[in-house]
């Protein structure tokens, strides 16, 4: 049997998740449910003593988790920044690497960054990775946090606008608590459909009262309880639902694929 062609149905991307955490029984279930493409994002989900830990993190998702995704038929673009909840001092050889990456188009995006707790340092963090995308005229990935997240997300719309032109930045884990606050900015919205954050009948609901055009989605799998499936299991039940065919592409791929230019 050639795996290539076993799935017939609908284009996938799943546009959040992080693969360095994840198996590769993950990414041969990913790839069999119908997922061509997955966006890996930066996170470290332990300690970090200093710059070098984390550079060993990026460059490990650059190099490493792409080839065990590959492996499973998951073509695993990868996106790269300083994560809120990973602030480290010496940030500057980071950056420097981050220049690297965008130049050489090993990167699709510039992320997750964006705030968590508000402190001093994630702010300044967030403001030069905007910096640097908007120079590089990047996309950025920006993180909303599971706590606090009209407070956070209502900071990073005062921020972004005065680094990066909208059109270039995805702001996720959009909810239906903040969504009536970001919907009127430029910006793509991601939904994340992962258990104890959003169920796919929220992302349905989402969708359906403000429509597919401004929606990309994703599972967000990492470290924490995830569903490497969510993002087939809610495409399957907008279909199931009777939603238009192409408002189901638009939101199961071709959205992604004009945003990331992928
Ligand atoms: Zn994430």
């Amino acid at each position: 049997m050639n795996l290539n062609n076993y799935y017939n149905g609908i284009k996938m991307i799943d546009t959040h998740m992080h693969a360095d955490s994840r198996s590769s029984e993950d990414f041969e279930k990913m790839y069999l449910a119908g997922i061509d493409t997955a966006i890996t994002c930066s996170f470290y989900p332990y300690k970090i003593d200093n710059e070098s830990v984390l550079l060993n993190h990026l460059n490990r998702i650059l190099e490493y988790d792409t080839k065990r995704a590959g492996e499973y038929g998951l073509d695993l673009k990868v996106a790269l920044g300083i994560h809120p909840a990973n602030t480290i001092e010496n940030t500057e050889i980071i950056y420097e690497h981050l220049y690297e990456w965008i130049e050489n188009n090993q990167i699709v995006a510039i992320g997750e960054i964006g705030l968590e707790d508000l402190t001093d340092s994630e702010i300044t963090i967030f403001k030069k990775q905007l910096d640097i995308a908007d120079e590089t005229n990047s996309k950025v990935i920006i993180h909303t946090p599971r706590k606090n997240k009209e407070k956070v997300l209502k900071e990073i719309l005062e921020i972004l606008p005065q680094h990066l032109d909208e059109h270039l930045a995805v702001i996720d884990h959009i909810n239906p608590d903040v969504v009536g606050d970001a919907i009127n900015t430029d910006c793509m919205l991601g939904l994340t459909v992962q258990p104890q954050k959003m169920e796919k009948e929220d992302a349905i609901a989402i969708l359906d009262e403000y429509g597919f055009d401004k929606f990309l989605l994703n599972s967000d799998i990492s470290n924490k309880p995830s569903d490497p499936l969510s993002v087939p299991k809610t495409i399957r039940e907008l279909h199931r639902l009777g939603y238009d065919k192409e408002d189901i592409e638009k939101i199961s791929h071709k959205n992604a694929q004009s945003f990331f230019n992928i």
